[in-house]
C-alpha cells in the first residue's frame, strides 16, 4: 500500500533536481526580479538545460519524454522558491507543449517541439479585454487570404509574452458559427503584423511577464492551424482542463515554500523565554496549515496521476485548483503572521508569497468557474439536467 503522495525514486530524483536548481539559481534573484517586475533572462538557458521546458516532449524531438505528473512536480518545486518562474515552466509544459504534442500535425511537431524543448518559450493566448471567463466570446478574427491566414485583434493577459517565440493564438474564422468558428493558430513572434504590447504592472508573480498581444493583419501560413479549423474551442477546453492541475501544483508549492520558511523562523525566534513554535496556540495553527497543504497535495497529485493514467480527471482537476489556491492564500497569510512584523517587510519572502497567492483564484478559470465546472459534472453524475 503506497500513499498518493509517495514518489517513485525517479520522481524523487527529478523533484530534488528542480528544487536544488531553484535554491541555487533562482532564489538569489527572486527579490530583485520581483522588485523590477521582470524575469532575469539569464535563467532561461539553464531552465532549458535542466530539461524542464519540454518535460512531456517526446525524446525523438529532444524533450525529456516524461509524464504530466513530473511536469506538475516541476511546477510545484519551482513555486516553493518563486511562483513566477513556476508559472513560466507551467505554461510552457501544461498548455503550450501539451497542445502541440496533442494537436499538431507531423510537420508542426518537427518544427516546433525541438524548439520548445531546447530554446523557445511559448505562450497561450486565449483571453481578451472583453472575454475572460466567457472565453469563447473572443473577438479576434482570422480570414483566409490566398496562401495565408490574416489575423486581427488583441489578446490580453498573456503569460510569458515578453520571453516567448511561439504563441498559440485563438481567433474566430466565422463569427456566424459562434464558438464553432474558433481556431487555434501557431504564431511565431516575427510573423508580419504580430507584436507584443503593454506589460501589466501586477500585485504578484511580478517577474512573470503578462502582456497584450497585437495582431494587425498578422500573416500566418496556412499550415500553421493547430488541429482543425473550427476546433479551437475543443483545444482550449481540453488544454485548460489539464493546465488547471498545473496551477494547483503552483499553489501547492507556494504554500509549501511559505510554510517551510515560517517553520524555521518560529523555531528560532524566542519570545517569553522560549521559541514561539513551542506555544500551543502557534502549534495548533501550523498543524492546521500542514493538514491543508497535505490535502492540496493529495488532490493535485491525484488529478495529475488520473490524467497520466487516461482516467477521467476534469472534476478532480477543478477541485484541486480551487482548493490549492484557497490553501495557498490561507497558508501564505498565516505565515506572514507567524513571522510577525518582519514578515510584513520585503526583507523576508513571506509578503511576496502572500501577494503571489492571489493569482491562483483568477487565472486558468476563476474560482467561480471551477465551482461551475464541478457543479455541472455533479449534476451529470446525479442525472440532473443543468
Ligand atoms: C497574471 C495573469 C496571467 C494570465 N495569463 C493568461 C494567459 O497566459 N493566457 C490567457 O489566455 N489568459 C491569461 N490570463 C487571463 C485569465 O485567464 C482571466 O483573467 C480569467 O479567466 C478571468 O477573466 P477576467 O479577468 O476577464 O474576469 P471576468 O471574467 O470579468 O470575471 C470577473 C469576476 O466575475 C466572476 N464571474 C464571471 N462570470 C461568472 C459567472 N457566470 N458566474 C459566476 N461568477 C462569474 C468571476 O469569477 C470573477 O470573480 C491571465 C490573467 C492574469 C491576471
Amino acid at each position: 500500500m503506497t500513499s498518493l503522495t509517495q514518489l517513485s525514486p525517479d520522481e524523487k530524483m527529478f523533484r530534488d533536481a528542480v528544487i536544488g536548481f531553484a535554491r541555487d539559481r533562482v532564489a538569489p534573484r527572486v527579490a530583485s526580479m520581483d522588485h523590477h517586475g521582470a524575469l532575469d533572462k539569464e535563467l532561461l538557458p539553464d531552465l532549458f538545460d535542466l530539461g524542464v521546458m519540454g518535460i512531456e516532449v517526446p525524446e525523438q524531438y529532444g524533450g525529456a519524454g516524461s509524464s504530466f505528473f513530473n511536469a506538475a512536480l516541476a511546477v510545484e518545486g519551482f513555486a516553493t522558491i518563486d511562483p513566477s518562474v513556476s508559472v513560466l515552466v507551467d505554461v510552457q509544459n501544461t498548455l503550450v507543449a501539451n497542445a502541440v504534442i496533442r494537436w499538431a500535425d507531423d510537420a508542426q511537431k518537427e518544427r516546433y517541439l525541438p524548439k520548445l524543448a531546447r530554446e523557445w518559450v511559448g505562450s497561450y493566448a486565449l483571453s481578451e479585454a472583453g472575454s475572460g471567463s466567457d472565453a469563447f466570446a473572443l473577438a479576434a478574427r482570422a480570414e483566409k487570404k490566398g496562401d495565408k491566414w490574416v489575423l486581427n485583434g488583441r489578446k490580453l493577459w498573456i503569460t510569458n509574452a515578453n520571453e516567448s517565440s511561439l504563441f498559440i493564438v485563438f481567433a474566430n474564422v466565422d463569427p456566424s458559427k459562434g464558438y464553432k468558428g474558433i481556431t487555434a493558430f501557431l504564431v511565431e513572434r516575427d510573423f508580419p503584423g504580430f507584436s507584443v504590447g503593454k506589460k501589466e504592472d501586477k500585485l504578484g508573480i511580478r517577474a512573470s511577464s503578462t502582456c497584450e498581444l497585437i495582431l494587425e493583419d498578422c500573416e500566418v501560413p496556412l499550415g500553421n492551424v493547430l488541429g482543425e479549423v473550427g476546433k479551437g474551442y475543443k483545444i482550449a477546453i481540453e488544454t485548460l482542463n489539464e493546465g488547471r492541475i498545473g496551477i494547483g501544483a503552483q499553489m501547492l508549492g507556494l504554500a509549501q515554500g511559505a510554510f517551510d520558511y515560517a517553520m524555521k523562523y518560529i523555531h528560532e525566534r524566542k519570545q517569553f523565554g522560549q521559541v514561539i513554535g513551542n506555544f500551543q496556540g502557534v502549534q495548533f495553527q501550523y498543524a492546521r496549515c500542514a493538514v491543508e497543504i497535505e490535502s492540496a497535495r493529495l488532490m493535485v497529485y491525484n488529478a495529475a496521476r488520473l490524467k497520466d493514467a487516461g482516467q477521467p480527471f476534469i472534476k478532480e482537476a477543478a477541485m484541486a485548483k480551487l482548493h490549492a489556491s484557497e490553501v495557498a492564500e490561507r497558508v501564505a497569510s498565516l505565515c506572514v503572521e507567524f513571522v510577525g512584523g518582519v514578515g510584513f517587510t520585503k526583507d523576508y519572502p513571506l509578503e511576496k508569497f502572500f501577494r503571489d497567492a492571489k493569482i491562483g483564484k483568477i487565472y486558468e478559470g476563476t474560482s467561480n468557474m471551477q465551482l461551475q465546472t464541478i457543479a455541472k459534472l455533479l449534476q451529470a453524475e446525479y442525472g440532473f439536467k443543468g
